[in-house]
This record gives structure tokens, sequence and C-alpha cells, in this order.
């Protein structure tokens, strides 16, 4: 996924597995209202496209995929209850039975049904494909990720002011950063800066 920043910097961003492309990626409430990329039922629908949702991998364009005003609302609380879940996971802190019921919920609802395709031999998903059933499936994901084991590898973003929550599916288990293009650099230019200065206070003494 590609994130465009308020403050301008464009920069890649690998949430680790579905839900959280959507609790990360697409704003949120509060604070993170001025990211949000979700203003209209049809913006939905082209998300699911660049999303690991793979709209046309499974031979279906954006376009076909009927967006309600209440398909976003429910989209937007599906949301809420996975970020607020695993921003308690990645902090520490308690999720709460709310969240976990509206995931419960919308989980148990009818996802995409997959098919062969015959000409090409691939899956693809039978049509017409609704935003019920695309957030059925991001609901399910959600369920594995925000529990064990998955969970133990939900983590904050480590830097400064930045709240970007990712599954760390890197082996050793030490991602650190949303992205090296944003913090990763920051946090290295953070640290050469701070030894220069170092050096020369070091070097002034002699
Ligand atoms: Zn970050």
């Amino acid at each position: 996924m590609i994130l465009a920043h308020p403050d301008g910097q464009v920069f890649s961003f690998d949430a680790g597995t579905l839900c959280l492309e959507l609790a990360c990626t697409s704003g949120g409430e509060g604070t993170r209202r001025r990211f949000e990329v979700l203003h209209e039922p049809s913006d939905f629908a082209r998300w699911a496209a660049r999303s690991r949702l793979d709209l046309p991998g499974h031979g279906i364009d954006s376009a076909e995929v009927h967006t309600t005003e209440a398909n976003l609302r429910q989209l937007k609380r599906l949301r809420e209850a996975i970020w607020a879940t695993a921003y308690a996971i990645a902090t520490g802190g308690p999720p709460h039975d709310h969240d976990l019921r509206i995931i419960n919920d919308i989980a148990s609802g009818p996802g995409v049904v997959a098919q062969l395709d015959l000409a090409t031999a691939a899956t693809t998903w039978r049509r017409p494909v609704t935003a019920r059933q695309l957030a059925a499936e991001i609901a399910r994901d959600a369920v594995e990720t925000l529990s064990r084991p998955a969970r133990d590898r939900i983590r904050m973003c480590a830097g400064d002011n930045c709240y970007l929550i990712y599954l760390d599916t890197s082996r050793p288990g030490r991602r650190r950063w949303c992205s090296m293009q944003r913090c990763g650099n920051r946090h290295k230019a953070t640290t050469f800066r701070g030894r220069h200065r170092g050096a020369q206070e070091h070097g002034g003494t002699q």
C-alpha cells in the first residue's frame, strides 16, 4: 500500500495483513480523521482493489462492487473496532468486548464465493461481489489476526508520533518501523546527527 501523509510524504507501508490495511491506511475517527481515504461509498471499492483483497486478481472490477452509505457506515464501525483492538494489543491494554462483538458479528456474515475459472485455471470470485461480503472477509481476517498466535506479532511503529500498526511477518519478528522510507530513515538520520554531535563534543575536549 502506498500512503500519502498529510505532511506531503508518500511512502510504502506493508500492514502485514488485510484487516490492518483497513485499520491503518484509511484513517479513522478523532485525530486520525485527517488520514481518511473513505470519503464516499465508491471509495471503498477503489481501496479494495488496491488492498490485499486484490479485486483484479480475482477477476473483479472495482466498478462492479456496489457500496451503499449503510455499507460504508458498517465498514467504518468495523475499522474502528479493529483499530481499537489492535491498538490495545500493541500497547498492552485490554481489548473491549464491544469491539470484539462488532468484529465477530460482521465475520459471521456470508463472504465471497471462490470458484475455479475453467479458461484460466485461476481462482475467481462469483459475481456479484458485494461490499457486505468484502466486509465479512476483512472481519474474518481480523478474527485470525487478533487471536493467538498472530496477535503476539501486532506492533505499533516505534517512530515518534507515528501510530501505524502492522502485523510483523518478518522471520525474526523484529520489525520496528512502519516503513524504512519514513520512520526508519528518520531514526537513522537522528542517530547519525547524535553520533556526529557526540564526536564533535568529544573532539573539543581533547
Ligand atoms: Zn512510522
